[in-house]
């Protein structure tokens, strides 16, 4: 590593703010280069499992978003069609008890001021706002200019630079997203307007053909933020764009009452596109190396995308700390380690969204019912227990 240079990091999202205070932690200065003011930041929920909030206790983010978060009790899952409730995993205090954490639910916008207010407190974190990585070049450690012609150098550069990565054209060129067909729209409401199961203090699931509903309290419990996943829509970038409350309910034409209700209450709605991609050749080239939805994007059916890309900025750095001398190396042991574990949670979370969808046509539904019948049967804490692979993470 060129000490006398910062580690450039591409993208100020939850990946790049995390990998910045984790340098710190280390003694290794850094530079965030972000593309925008963080103004879009707004308007959606995120769920953390104790995985990644044991990440942020560590780093002391956590204390920072802890006045805007909510501890949910537990996921209920239920059967979008009939309404029926199907299982319950026990979130709260067992859950933080058994894997020394909690699982919680937070506003993004919330998540991210927390990252930036402790980003801004650390002796070895500078950022830049309005900073387009658009070049990149491996010269004694590395060069990144901006869309606006500056350039900026470093001794290493880290892509976190999300799903549309440009970084990740520099290290694996050729490699491009892929529309799922499925399309997320997402509202935030009031909770205290809602009835119960929505108001309640827990993740709601609701499983539907090609389709699915989740609700869980964010703003410490004030808000209700509302995610719906169709098998349907339009192949857009971003995850901003505004969509009409006739194209949501469109989609769920079949669903029981309640929830049509919880939909048709929603203010307004937004929508985000799913896009998948390919397996990554390798991570890392030269003095470059990628996290996050730059390496691995993940679909949202495990809520688990935000705590990889915290899993995988918080190993960097530790390997970083520890191969000072020799970066490459540092890279080899982190793809080595992250590698496995982000297939595994893709792979979940694919296998995930197959069970929520399932109920279309003849055989849909005789899936549908083994599938209800199998959640019934099993105990609470064994469904809980099925996710210590996950949440049980120690990196
Ligand atoms: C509907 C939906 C719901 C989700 N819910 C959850 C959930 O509950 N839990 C969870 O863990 N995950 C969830 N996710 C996934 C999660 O949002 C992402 O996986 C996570 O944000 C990835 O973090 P990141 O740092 O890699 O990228 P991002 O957070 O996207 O950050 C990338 C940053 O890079 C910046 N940038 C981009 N290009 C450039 C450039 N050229 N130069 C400079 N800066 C650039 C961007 O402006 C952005 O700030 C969800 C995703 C979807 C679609």
């Amino acid at each position: 590593m060129t000490t006398h240079r910062p580690v450039l990091i591409a993208g100020g999202g939850i990946g790049g703010l995390t990998a910045a205070i984790a340098l710190d932690r280390e003694g290794i200065e850094s530079h965030i280069l972000e593309r925008s003011t963080f103004a879009e930041e707004s308007g959606a929920g995120i769920q953390l499992g104790p995985n990644a909030t044991r990440i942020l206790q560590r780093l002391g983010v956590l204390d920072a978003l802890n006045p805007q978060t909510f501890r949910p009790e537990a996921v209920w899952l239920f059967d979008g069609r009939n309404g029926d409730k199907l299982a319950t995993v026990p979130l709260g205090d067992l859950a933080e008890k058994r894997y020394g954490a909690p699982y919680i639910t937070a506003h993004r916008a919330d998540l991210h001021e927390a990252l930036r207010t402790v980003a801004a407190g650390c002796a070895h974190v500078s950022l830049t706002t309005e900073f387009t990585v658009a070049d990149i070049r491996d010269e004694d450690g590395v060069s990144v200019t901006g869309s606006n012609g500056e350039t900026q150098h470093g001794s290493l550069l880290v892509g976190a630079d999300g799903l549309w990565s440009t970084v990740r054209g520099w290290v694996a060129p050729g490699l491009a997203p892929s529309f799922t067909g499925a399309t997320a729209f997402r509202s935030l409401m009031p909770r205290d307007a809602l009835p119960e199961p929505f108001s309640a203090p827990i993740v709601g699931l609701w499983l539907g053909p090609r389709s699915h509903l989740v609700h869980y309290p964010v703003r410490g419990g004030d808000a209700v933020n509302v995610v719906a996943v169709t098998e349907q829509g339009d192949k857009q970038e971003g995850w901003n764009r505004s969509a009409e409350k006739e194209t949501v309910l469109s989609n769920f034409a079949r669903w029981s009452d309640a929830p049509l209700g919880l939909m048709d209450a929603a203010p307004s709605w937004r929508a985000w596109s799913l896009f998948r991609l390919p397996a990554l050749p390798h991570w890392s080239r030269g003095a470059t190396v990628l996290l996050g939805d730059a390496a691995h994007p993940v679909l949202p059916y495990l809520a688990q995308g935000a705590g990889l890309a915290i899993e995988d900025a918080a190993k960097l750095a530790e390997l970083l700390g520890a191969n000072r001398a020799q970066p490459s190396h540092a890279f080899q042991a982190y793809e080595a380690l992250r590698r496995p574990r982000a297939t595994r949670v893709q792979q979940a979370s694919k296998r995930l969204g197959r069970a929520y969808h399932m109920g279309d046509g003849f055989f849909g539904e005789v899936f549908r019912a083994a599938r209800n019948t199998i959640l019934g049967l099993r105990s609470e804490t064994a469904t809980l227990r099925g996710f210590d692979w996950l949440y049980g993470h120690e990196g």
